[in-house]
């Protein structure tokens, strides 16, 4: 494949799923966004969607040669199968992806987890470019995690990077997972306004439900209750973060979701925090994804060409 090939790749979401052939820069040079569909438990309704909108790609660009093709999906992701074993979101159990599309499509094909590939991104696109030893931190409804150890993405069978169920308060609060004290449950967008809301309870505002976003600003001003539950998140994140640096020699840590874009309010305190219960190890420098949401369709890309 050379450079100026292009390579088709799909980020299957929640919400919605990205598409968008893309160069050996990664750039997009043609994209679609068409919503999720439902009934994707249904063997075939994935495969028919994805399969779909690459050929509609391919067709947009004649003379184009695209040999190989990049989906992620979220969950649990065994990418050596090609099978998407569990999604709590999207309500699949092994659900073999890689070989129906390549089928389908008379493409190559790679199948992997989004939240991994992002990281692929983040290290050859963005904040974590020439890093060989990283940990990606997805904060948003949920904490998704990432890890790049000596230059590889571990995957574990799909099981790799579960950041977000790491137990960082025993016998805590309740998680989806049916844990308790989960770092998800403490210290995710939706713990914060949670932990925030219950704060507030009792108070002129009775009743009102805020925005992590909203709980940021308030730290800024330092409003008591505000600071209280972002402290509580900060320590429960360095504690999982601390961890993490212990057990892979990670030298990098980027964050991103929603929660990210609080910049400095978040990345400062959790950066002091855990080279505060640091000795001996490597202290890592906290940055910011640089790629947003277009990280899981570029690290899509990423596994294409690693099929070349
Ligand atoms: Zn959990």
């Amino acid at each position: 494949m050379t450079a100026s090939e292009l390579v088709a790749a799909v980020d299957v979401g929640g919400t919605r799923i990205k598409a968008a052939l893309v160069d050996s820069l990664g750039v997009e040079r043609v994209s679609r966004t068409l919503p999720t569909p439902t009934g994707l438990d249904r063997p075939g309704v994935l495969v028919d969607t994805v399969a779909s909108v690459v050929d509609d790609l391919v067709r947009s660009t004649p003379g184009t040669a695209v040999q190989a093709c990049g989906v992620v999906v979220p969950g649990i992701v065994d990418d050596v199968a090609g099978v998407a074993r569990w999604s709590g979101n999207l309500g699949w159990r092994d659900l073999p992806l890689a070989g129906p599309l390549a089928e389908r499509t008379g493409l190559r094909v790679a199948l992997g987890h989004d939240v991994r590939a992002g990281l692929l991104a983040e290290v050859g696109f963005g904040a974590a470019r020439g890093a060989r030893n990283a940990l990606f931190v997805a904060i948003g409804t949920g904490i998704a995690g990432a890890l790049l150890v000596d230059g590889r993405v571990l995957s574990g069978e799909g099981y790799a990077g579960e950041l977000g169920h790491v137990v960082v308060e025993p016998g805590g609060p309740r998680c989806a997972c049916g844990g308790n004290g989960c770092l998800e449950v403490v210290a995710s967008a939706a713990a914060i306004e949670r932990a925030y809301t219950a704060a507030r309870a009792g108070s002129e505002q009775l009743g009102e439900s805020v925005t992590a976003e909203v709980v940021a600003r308030r730290v800024a001003a330092a409003e008591p209750a505000a600071v209280a539950v972002w402290g509580r998140a900060v320590e429960a994140l360095a504690t999982a973060v601390t961890a993490v640096v212990t057990l892979t020699g990670i030298d990098l840590v980027v964050l991103g979701g929603g929660l990210a874009e609080s910049g400095d309010l978040l990345l400062g305190p959790l950066a002091a925090r855990v080279a505060g219960s640091l000795t001996f190890q490597r202290r890592p420098a906290f940055v910011r994804a640089a790629l947003g949401d277009r990280a899981g369709c570029l690290g899509a890309a990423c596994l294409a060409r690693g099929l070349a």
